[in-house]
């Protein structure tokens, strides 16, 4: 069965890096990936962009292909959503399938930070996907639980639903959303660090943009 991968995010704006190592996970882990906005970030400041304006933007990002989906599930919940949650969802509804949360070297250098991290391999495997330019330091703690989970083959996560972690060498991009949303409100014009589909319509980078001065 194909693995399910889970690659959650506030996606604020969703940008060519998020959309680029998806892409590759999916290939290296012959994975369906669905993408998935948080609503409310635990252990972080709120989006810039709404939720429906963020759920707007994926869907023009997506327009076109179908290798990567979108999941707005932890948008209908309310308050903070805990990816622990989420996932026992998704386990009970896929039963044995692989899971894999994907998740950027900096997001797996603080995993410890997150509500009951250690529950999360009972759940999922952990795809980390690298990045460059953030500090990604593995803390002494995450490196001792996670020692004995490693792996590099794609055929063990695929042979179990959960418990393993996987380092996926995809292509690093250097690009992030707080760089970008920088550029916006300097009324600069970050055309080729974000999907095409993000111009179709003006309104969709509206909520990053200066507003004209009266
Ligand atoms: P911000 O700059 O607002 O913090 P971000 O660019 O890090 O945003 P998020 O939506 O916070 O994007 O990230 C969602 C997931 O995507 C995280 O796991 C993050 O590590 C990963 N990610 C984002 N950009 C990249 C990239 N260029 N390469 C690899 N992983 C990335």
């Amino acid at each position: 069965m194909k693995p399910l991968a889970i690659f959650g995010g506030t996606f604020d704006p969703i940008h060519i890096g998020h959309l680029s190592v998806a892409w590759e996970a999916a290939e290296l882990l012959d994975a369906e990936v669905r993408l998935m906005p948080a609503s409310v970030p635990p252990h972080r400041s709120s989006p810039t962009a709404s939720a429906e304006q963020r759920v707007e933007m994926l869907r023009a990002a997506l327009r076109g292909q179908s290798r990567l989906m979108l999941d707005t599930r932890e948008l209908d919940r309310s308050g903070p959503s805990y990816t622990i949650d989420t996932l026992h969802e998704l386990r009970r509804e896929f039963g044995d399938r692989p899971l894999v949360l994907l998740l950027g070297a900096d997001a797996f250098a603080g995993l410890r930070s997150w509500h009951r991290w250690r529950e999360l391999f009972d759940v999922t495997h952990i795809g980390m996907l690298n990045r460059p330019g953030v500090d990604a330091c593995i803390p002494v703690e995450l490196e001792r639980a996670v020692a004995s989970r490693r792996t590099d083959d794609p055929a063990v996560i695929r042979s179990r639903p959960a418990g393993r972690v996987i380092e996926l060498a995809v292509t690093p991009l250097e690009v992030s959303a707080t760089r970008i949303r920088d550029l916006l409100a300097e009324g600069r014009d970050p055309r080729y660090l974000l999907p095409a589909g993000l111009f179709d319509d003006p309104a969709l980078l509206a909520p990053y943009r200066a507003m004209p001065s009266a």
